[in-house]
């Protein structure tokens, strides 16, 4: 098995040269590396060899309670006693108060090593996002230096039975009990929903105030603590991230308080949902690198057939595992920079639309670009690929859900072909595009017939039986055109040649 090495000097190369990192105000370049690699050492050494022991234990529910897999709890307190977990909160809540692009970098090596338990961990900026933007100074004073210390955890409860992609079905219950109020109902599919590495958990839960018939405008969020009136009723048995426990929560009168204003629920929830869509954009890259670096290795020692000459050929000097393995690592740099791209524009807050447009585009082309490398990285790999022992038919497992959770790809392909071209964010789009190629011939090229078919969608009747083929089309511009900046950079780069080659893969084919 390949050890896991956290792909830092990629990380760097795509903030620092290809998507502008440096000229946002809260980037401190020294800093970012040193955050980095020491997060490298950590994921390196502590949290990726518990990846495969988690994926053969499970997470597993225990007379109602569920015990996280061995390791999983000692690897949790010394990620919360660095202060991993308060990195962007703000210095007075505890926090390390780090640019948003650093924690980028983080997160993703975090997936990288063990995305079973980045999930466990991984939506508490979220939370503290939300809680800034829309709770009250109180509940910012209780709750943010806990999630920042690591002492609490916290959830997203959207998902019910009769609600999955379409929320405005949601039912669980909310009633007002003086100034607090309580919950009544089912959520369904909630990642950690109960761990053993934490001492408290918050639940972000989004419920019904109002009116059935209200639809969406009858939701509200609410903060609502792990205890009183919340019980697990079943863990699910899934596919992969077996060491991330999806439960099934039961809401009984549990106490709860509103966050927000009352039947603001979406727009509140949408701080978290935006933020977890672009981590698992980055779930995604981590995946499309780790099977890279897997199939890369194998195919470097593994001997089959001959050369040319006569000599044992390895299974990289093949042509068709050369092209196998230029896509995967050409996936992985692509779509990372699609990611960093969209978090230096959310950071900048010029262009709002712009990141509007680029956050459906990065969920939807880095998820299926990390389960279309871990594809091939089991091709290459060949029998051995197929079996446990190198580890990616486990990355196969683990990504394949980054296509279906914060919102299936199929919806955020439809909103990118409909409520997505209403906005000035396809212009701004088209600007960044041209920024980004250099107004090079074949990239305006492209963009050209994409604005051609852009404003033919924009005037048609029924954009949604369009919105796949256009989405993966606006999406693939994007790469390319992030590869033509790469190409442009790779001077930066610790090895200029194969950048330039992967550019030239990319771009000629
Ligand atoms: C491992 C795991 C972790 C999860 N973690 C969480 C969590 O922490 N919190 C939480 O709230 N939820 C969580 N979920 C739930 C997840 O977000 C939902 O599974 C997802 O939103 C899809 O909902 P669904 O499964 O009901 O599928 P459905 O809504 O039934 O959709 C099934 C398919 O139909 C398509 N489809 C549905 N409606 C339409 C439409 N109107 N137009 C076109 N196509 C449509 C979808 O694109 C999808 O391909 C998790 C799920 C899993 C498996």
């Amino acid at each position: 098995m390949t050890g896991f090495t956290a792909p830092t000097d990629d990380i760097l190369f795509s903030l620092r040269h290809v998507t502008g990192a440096t000229a946002v105000a809260a980037w401190d370049d020294s800093l970012s590396e040193d955050i980095l690699t020491h997060f490298a050492q950590f994921a390196e050494g502590v949290l990726a060899p518990l990846n495969g022991i988690g994926d053969a234990q499970g997470a597993q529910l225990v007379g109602g309670h569920v015990h996280m897999p061995d390791g999983f709890g000692d690897a949790y307190a010394q990620l919360a006693e660095a202060g991993w977990q308060g990195l962007q909160a703000p210095e007075r809540f505890g926090g390390m108060a780090q640019s948003p692009l650093v924690a980028a970098g983080v997160s993703e090596i975090f997936s990288g090593a063990n995305h079973a338990m980045q999930m466990v961990c991984g939506l508490v900026p979220g939370a503290i996002e939300t809680l800034l933007n829309f709770g009250t100074p109180h509940q910012q004073d209780c709750w943010i230096p806990r999630l920042a210390s690591g002492e609490v955890l916290s959830t997203m409860c959207l998902t019910e039975a009769g609600a999955g992609s379409d929320l405005s079905a949601i039912r669980c219950r909310a009633e007002r009990d003086g100034d607090h109020w309580r919950l009544n109902g089912e959520k369904i599919f909630i990642s950690g929903g109960d761990q053993d590495m934490s001492e408290g958990i918050l639940h972000l839960v989004l419920a019904r105030s109002g009116a059935v018939e209200d639809g969406l405008k009858g939701l509200s969020l609410f903060l609502c603590p792990a205890g009183s009136g919340v019980t697990v009723t079943r863990i699910e048995d899934k596919l992969g991230l077996h060491a991330s426990p999806t439960c099934q929560l039961s809401f009984n009168g549990a106490d709860a308080e509103l966050i927000g204003a009352e039947g603001d629920g979406l727009k509140a929830m949408f701080t978290v949902m935006n933020h977890a869509r672009l981590d698992v954009a980055l779930q995604g890259v981590a995946h499309a690198a780790r099977a890279a670096q897997i199939a890369e290795a194998y195919a470097r020692d593994r001997v089959q057939g001959r050369r040319k000459d006569g000599s044992a050929a390895r299974l990289s000097d093949h042509a068709d595992v050369k092209r196998m393995l230029q896509e995967q690592a050409s996936l992985a740099i692509g779509a990372r920079a699609m990611c960093h791209l969209a978090y230096v524009e959310m950071e900048k807050n010029e262009r709002p639309d712009l990141v509007s447009f680029l956050t459906p585009l990065c969920k939807v082309f880095c998820s299926e670009a990390g389960i279309r490398s871990a594809d091939l990285g089991i091709q290459v790999l060949g029998g051995y690929g197929y079996l446990n022992e190198y580890q990616l038919s486990q990355v196969w497992r683990d990504a394949r859900i980054t296509s279906i959770y914060e919102g299936a790809n199929g919806i955020h392909e439809r909103s990118l072909a409909t409520r997505g071209l209403k906005g000035p964010g396809s212009d701004q789009f088209a600007d960044m595009i041209t920024e980004l190629g250099g107004k090079s011939e074949c990239v305006m090229t492209e963009l050209s017939e994409w604005q051609t078919w852009r404003d033919e969608l924009r005037a048609s009747d029924a954009p949604e039986k369009d919105a796949h083929a256009f989405a993966q089309s606006t999406a693939k511009l994007y790469f390319r055109a992030c590869w033509k900046k790469c190409s442009l950079a790779a001077g930066k780069h610790p090895d200029p040649e194969r950048i330039i080659s992967l550019a030239s893969f990319v771009l000629n084919s």
